[in-house]
């Protein structure tokens, strides 16, 4: 172990190819003054041993220091050529701790990138405490995440896919919203991959880009009922069985309930529904499952639209929400098919047309309704990482860059490895050891 003062700043340092020549106090900060050991070097143009110019003073940003926040003042060398015919003429020496035009050692962007990229913390944050701007630390957010999410062995082979919509930018005058498609590997809960846009074509050409040997290992894929991704999945994965997502096929008899609900309200009272309003009163309860009604809710409800829906419409969207639900009730395939068939039988012999074209969307989907209960695949998985998505999202306030959003989503919860060096345990002091 070193000796004295500048020993042991260059053994806490930890930098190698530099030396320390002081360490100093600004406000609270560490300031470790800094410059290269290297002594003789050779022009990159023409090799010959260059001449020391002169040195300027650059700072970074480097990791806290015993938990105060450190910078570096390195005495940059420039060098010069002497050789008269070299273009080469001056320089300043480079280091492999610092990334050119960057204030911030490679080690503290790779910190950074973590800290924004593990645990999903603002950039803002993260540029605040350091001291740097907010494009530094995202910089270093792409600089040290991309090889990370861009790692061929991050996906791996993928047996049940899940492939779902989600919002990236609302609505504004100038475009309507965009989507984005997260595809999703089911067995890891890992978001695999983002793309820009729902569109089949978008989630054709991803999938045009994986080797044949990943796409013949994808068994099955669930999606929502979203036409263009069944389009999309031929014809590279033709060949998996498509699952219609329980979550979503529910989620569309609830929108169906919810129209005409709007719509008797409105053709009833004449505007949209208010607080006193006795559909709008159960506009809850109504979407509830039947069997977590109790008989007051029960009461509550059937009475509501005693008074509120004269022709049975809303009380026929209703059960026929409830006929969907009742096919995930189902015990085996035989009897999912039985109460299908059932409920879509009973959507077409409806007048109501909001029921009949849930009739028609539940037989255009009727397969891959039921292929949910042959294979058990649902994206339950993605429904929870859309909300480890969500936390990236509120933390970014608003991505307008979809790159940035993608690199820092799958950081989030792409199944990203993240080196952290081991460390050597140290045991809590025990009482025996003074015994
Ligand atoms: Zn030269």
């Amino acid at each position: 172990m070193a000796g004295d003062g500048i020993g042991f700043a260059e053994a806490l340092l930890g930098l190698d190819g530099f030396r320390v020549l002081g360490v100093g106090d600004l406000d609270g900060e560490v300031v470790v003054l800094i410059e290269t050991t290297a002594e003789r070097v050779g022009c990159s143009g023409c090799g010959v041993v260059a001449e020391a110019q002169d040195r300027m003073e650059v700072e970074v940003r480097d990791l806290a220091c015993f938990g105060r926040p450190a910078r570096l003042r390195w005495a940059k060398r420039r060098w010069r050529c002497r050789e008269p015919l070299c273009d080469k003429k001056t320089w300043t020496e480079e280091t492999p701790h610092v990334s050119p035009r960057s204030v911030l050692t490679r080690r503290a962007g790779a910190d950074a990138c973590r800290r924004v990229g593990e645990e999903a913390r603002p950039v803002s944050r993260l540029a605040r405490e350091l001291g740097v701007s907010w494009s530094t630390v995202m910089d270093a957010v792409v600089e040290h995440g991309t090889p990370l999410v861009e790692d061929p062995g991050r996906i791996g082979p993928v047996r049940q896919l899940g492939v779902d919509e989600t919002s990236f930018l609302r609505a504004k005058p100038e475009h309507p919203t965009r989507f984005v498609t997260g595809l999703v590997d089911l067995d890891r809960r890992v978001m695999i991959d983002l793309i820009e846009g729902n569109a089949a074509g978008d989630v054709r050409a991803w999938l045009g880009g994986r080797p044949d040997g990943w796409l013949a290992g994808v068994a099955t894929v669930a999606t929502d009922l979203h036409e263009p991704y069944r389009n999309g999945l031929s014809p590279h994965l033709a060949h998996a069985q498509r699952v219609a997502d329980p979550f979503h096929v529910v989620g569309v008899a609830n929108r169906c309930l919810d129209t005409v609900r709007r719509r008797v309200q409105q053709e009833t009272l004449g505007h949209r529904g208010r607080k006193r309003d006795p559909l709008y009163r159960i506009r809850r309860v109504l979407l509830r499952g039947a069997e977590r009604l109790d008989e007051r809710g029960n009461r509550r409800m059937l009475l509501a639209l005693r008074v509120g829906d004269p022709k049975d419409e809303v009380l026929g969207a209703w059960l026929a929400k409830e006929s969907v639900r009742d096919v995930y009730l189902a015990e085996n395939p035989a009897d999912a098919t039985t109460l299908l068939d059932k409920a879509i039988v009973g959507c077409a012999a409806d007048d109501v047309p909001e029921i009949q074209a849930l009739g028609r969307t539940l037989t255009s989907w009727r397969t891959e309704i039921l292929a949910h209960h042959e294979t058990g695949a649902s994206n339950g998985p993605t429904e929870a990482l859309n909300l480890l998505v969500k936390k990236v999202k509120r933390c970014g306030h608003g991505f307008k860059n979809f790159d940035h959003y993608r690199l820092r989503v799958l950081l989030h919860t792409g199944g990203v490895k993240w080196d952290a060096p081991p460390t050597a345990r140290i045991r809590a002091r025990s009482p025996h050891s003074f015994a």
